[in-house]
């Protein structure tokens, strides 16, 4: 099998030049693949736009694709008859949304929308570009007018405005909140077993094309009771986008989630922070609550191919939040930390960095608990466990390697899941129940997985 290392050395040595797009200086943003690492080399945006041509496989069901364990066959692409059908009243995924035409109530709501951001704000134009650069913003006014996380971290709008301030963190001390960005992946399975078998939910930012491509993941995130936020369409920059297509990026990955789960969510995080008043306002006309974080981990930037940043700067990333309990930083909130679900690389540094992150904090909870949201979507007659509900499950549950107990109710396809992680554990000679060192030996299995990306990367060089 190859080391993480190794197979990143095999990446370079392909000569493939860095694919690492840096976000604005000082943002803190990351990055995103157009596909997911492992899945089908994309060639060109025609093969894109034919996603619904692929082959059909025998796993239709989400207890049988949670079930899978080697990554090339999870990232086997499929067609899920549900998502065919509604296919064509979606945008073309991985390419900026706008209105589709015929959409009546898009466009009403839209309409509405937009009336009040033509009254709050009569003047406002996109910032820079959808690709995030800002050479046309340099004489933005330096009092940051309108709250541009981008420009200066800035998430609480002018009072007289109006508009919900940004989360940053969570209210309870000592409490991580945890929540992973640009899912599903489609190889998250030993992941998402290895949250399970922990009894550890979390809160997912899932793309809206990503839902459209995996939607048997995406159900998989709801299945084992994570709770399902949005992460914009197309993954760009939303302040470089018009009123109209920034409202079609939240408004149709609302509706996949809606087509693929029956849940309407109602939390959202900005690709790269990237947010100011008009892209909020969008926002909260789809009663979509914005969180950011408080620190970020990198590790987005550090397993891109030809980064600077490397997994001992993540690791360190990840101690300097652990050591905050400590020195008492979090005696009365706790962090919101910026991690992914992008690529076997973040996803392994989070399952090496578990133990110590629950040696330190007393909780790690998904968010819409440390906020006791117990209404996360849309639904009423779908709930969420409040902070003390969450953490009383959790505690119960995380010291056995069971994983029957759920905050929201687990079902049938947990069994399966679970053991596949319990193979993938088996395989590295630990169990997932051993105490400290046991994550940062559990084998994902992914050697196959690192040839595609290489394969991938090459693809997306030449979509860029
Ligand atoms: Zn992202």
């Amino acid at each position: 099998m190859f080391t993480l290392s190794t197979a990143i050395t095999i990446a370079l040595g392909l000569g493939l030049s860095s694919t690492e797009v840096s976000a604005h200086r000082g943002c803190g943003g990351h990055e995103v693949a157009k596909r997911n690492p492992g899945g089908p080399v994309i060639n060109s945006l025609a093969e894109l736009r034919g996603f619904s041509k692929r082959q059909t496989t025998s796993t239709m069901d989400e207890a049988s694709e949670a079930a899978i364990s080697d990554p090339n066959q999870e990232c086997t692409a499929y067609s899920y008859q549900p998502v065919v059908d509604v296919k064509s009243q979606f945008p073309t995924i991985w390419e900026t949304a706008s209105l589709v035409d015929g959409d009546t109530e898009a466009s009403a709501l839209f309409a509405t929308i937009n009336q009040t951001l033509n009254a709050k704000f009569p003047n406002a134009t996109p910032k820079g570009t959808k690709a995030g650069d800002w050479s046309a913003s340099a004489s933005y006014n330096a009092t940051d007018p309108d709250c541009w996380w981008t420009y200066k971290q800035c998430t609480t709008p002018a009072a007289s405005l109006n508009i919900a301030a940004d989360k940053t963190t969570v209210p309870e001390p000592e409490t991580w909140g945890l929540a992973f960005d640009d899912g599903p992946n489609c190889s998250h399975n030993a992941f998402y077993d290895y949250l399970q078998n922990n009894g550890q939910k979390a809160t997912m930012f899932y793309i809206g094309s990503n839902v459209l491509d995996w939607p048997l993941q995406a159900q998989r995130g709801h299945v084992d009771g994570h709770e399902l936020c949005i992460h914009t369409w197309s993954h760009q920059y939303m302040t470089g986008m018009s009123n109209e297509e920034a409202f079609a990026e939240l408004y149709y990955t609302q509706k996949a989630i809606k087509t693929v789960t029956g849940l309407t969510p109602t939390c959202w995080r900005p690709p790269f922070g990237d947010v100011d008043n008009r892209i909020r306002v969008i926002a909260s006309g789809l009663n979509l609550t914005n969180y950011v974080w408080s620190d970020d981990s990198e590790d987005w930037r550090a397993f891109a191919a030809g980064s600077t940043v490397t997994e001992d700067d993540v690791t360190k990333n990840y101690q300097n939040v652990i050591a905050g309990v400590a020195n008492g930083t979090y005696a009365t909130h706790g962090p919101i930390v910026l991690t992914h679900e992008i690529n076997n690389g973040t996803m392994q540094e989070f399952v090496s960095q578990y133990d110590s992150i629950k040696a330190a904090f007393k909780y790690i909870v998904p968010l819409a608990s440390a906020f006791n949201i117990t209404q996360p979507y849309a639904e009423t007659n779908e709930t969420y466990p409040d902070f003390m509900t969450y953490t009383n499950q959790s505690t119960s549950s995380s010291s056995s390697s069971s994983s029957t107990t759920s905050a929201s109710g687990s079902n049938a396809s947990g069994s399966s899941g679970s053991t596949t992680a319990a193979s993938a554990s088996k395989a590295s000679g630990s169990t997932a129940s051993d105490s400290k060192n046991s994550a940062a030996s559990v084998s994902f299995g992914y050697s196959g997985v690192f040839a595609s990306v290489a394969l991938f990367i090459a693809g997306g060089a030449m979509l860029a």
